[in-house]
């Protein structure tokens, strides 16, 4: 069994405890055994000894929201899901491998078609194809007049139910639906609700049934009350939510993942469909009331996560952007380690560097609790206890 040791000017584990100066993670069979100073990290006999002078070990980033085959700069997202899976496979492979070589170990993947997804997550596992551990919810159950739908549409019990089932038969980690519009797309406004109360409760049901979370792309209006009181477990965008809704999200102990790369990057929707007024008008809508929606989130006490929706290798961006508009780089940082792994439901095998968890380590150049763009400049990436940042960028 291979046993590794790294040994880094600073650990930050990810739980909240203060950074331990002069610490040291190690790592056998894959999982971390201990963490500490590296008087109390004793080496063992065989262990393989990496120095990472100058570096801060983190918790390897967890994204929580995003989408393997998706590139937004080229724009019409929805018409790349719909292209022929081997395209957009094309895209996917080079995408997880921009995601795993920025710090991202373990990325939830909020719909594909095709159930590329199912057989990209298992070459990853099996070590074919670099790239973050994938968990997935393959087809995306959206309305057929509504916002999010690509190849399959599900409108009423039957049809919902059916491709529900469908998604937990090939592997659905999670079931993840489309209530309200979104910004890119043309159709409706972002606050337009489009399946009724009773479409909503069957699907988180029928989610809940099988032991599997429900995800609901949902940006206000009246879809985030009725999911939030349907049970639904994350709220994902969120970017015209109410002081109202935060304080019933609060109550029901729902999360938000929320995301700012691909409205505010420049490589985002503004790159892909600055040639579509009605997208243009909805990407201003959102932008406008982000620093206003945020400040509402951090006042609430909700608890929140962080994903880059497709912005591949930019979840560094998604914290600094968080830090910008209010939080603590504390806050940030657990918005893309512990709080990311607790919202997907896998806060045990993840998000902080602790025994018995994954031997997922990112060595950043610098303390991101003193600046957090120093989570741009990742070094060491091990997953699973192996090195992954010496594979050359694609
Ligand atoms: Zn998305």
């Amino acid at each position: 069994m291979s046993v590794l040791v790294v040994m880094a000017d600073r650990v930050i584990d990810g739980t909240g405890r203060r950074p331990i100066d002069g610490g040291a993670v190690c790592i056998e069979g894959g999982r971390i055994t201990a963490v500490g100073r590296r008087a109390d990290v004793p080496v063992p006999d065989g262990a393989v000894v990496i120095e990472r002078p100058g570096e801060t070990l983190l918790p390897g980033f967890v994204d929580a929201h995003s989408h393997v085959s998706i590139i937004p700069g080229l724009g019409n997202q929805i018409g790349q899901l719909r292209e022929r899976a081997a395209k957009a496979m094309l895209r996917a492979v080079p995408n997880v491998r921009a995601d795993l070589l920025s710090g991202t170990t373990t990325m939830r993947v909020m719909g594909e078609e095709h159930f590329l997804d199912v057989d990209l997550k298992a070459a990853i596992a099996a070590g074919r194809v670099p790239g973050p551990r994938l968990v997935i919810a393959t087809r995306m159950i959206a309305a057929r007049h509504g916002h999010g739908t690509a190849l399959t549409a599900s409108d009423g019990p039957e049809e919902i139910r059916r491709h529900i089932r469908e998604n937990l038969a090939a592997g659905a980690d999670f079931i993840k639906f489309f209530a309200t519009g979104g910004t890119s797309s043309a159709r409706a406004a972002a606050d337009t609700c489009f399946y009724s109360k009773e479409e909503i409760q069957l699907i988180i049901d029928e989610a809940h049934r099988d032991g599997r979370p429900a995800a609901v792309h949902a940006h206000g209006g009246p879809a985030v009350k009725l999911c939030v009181e349907a049970g639904v477990d994350t709220i994902e965008h969120g970017k015209l939510c109410t002081a109202q809704d935060f304080a019933l999200m609060r109550r029901q102990n729902t999360w938000l993942v929320t995301n700012n790369a691909i409205s505010f990057h420049p490589d985002g929707i503004e790159k892909g469909d600055a040639h579509t007024p009605e997208i243009m008008a909805k990407l201003n809508r959102g932008r406008a009331n982000v620093p206003k929606m945020f400040q509402l989130l951090l006042d609430s006490g909700v608890r929140w996560a962080l994903g880059t929706d497709s912005m591949h290798g930019l979840l560094w961006f998604e914290a600094q952007k968080a830090v910008e508009l209010g939080a603590t780089p504390e806050q940030a940082l657990a918005g893309i380690t512990r709080n990311a792994a607790d919202a997907i439901g896998r806060l045990d095998e993840v998000g902080t560097l602790e025994p018995g968890k994954r031997g997922d380590v990112v060595g950043v150049r610098a303390n991101p609790l003193a600046d957090i763009a120093a989570l741009r400049e990742v070094g060491l990436i091990l997953q699973d206890g192996v090195r992954v940042d010496t594979l050359s960028a694609a």
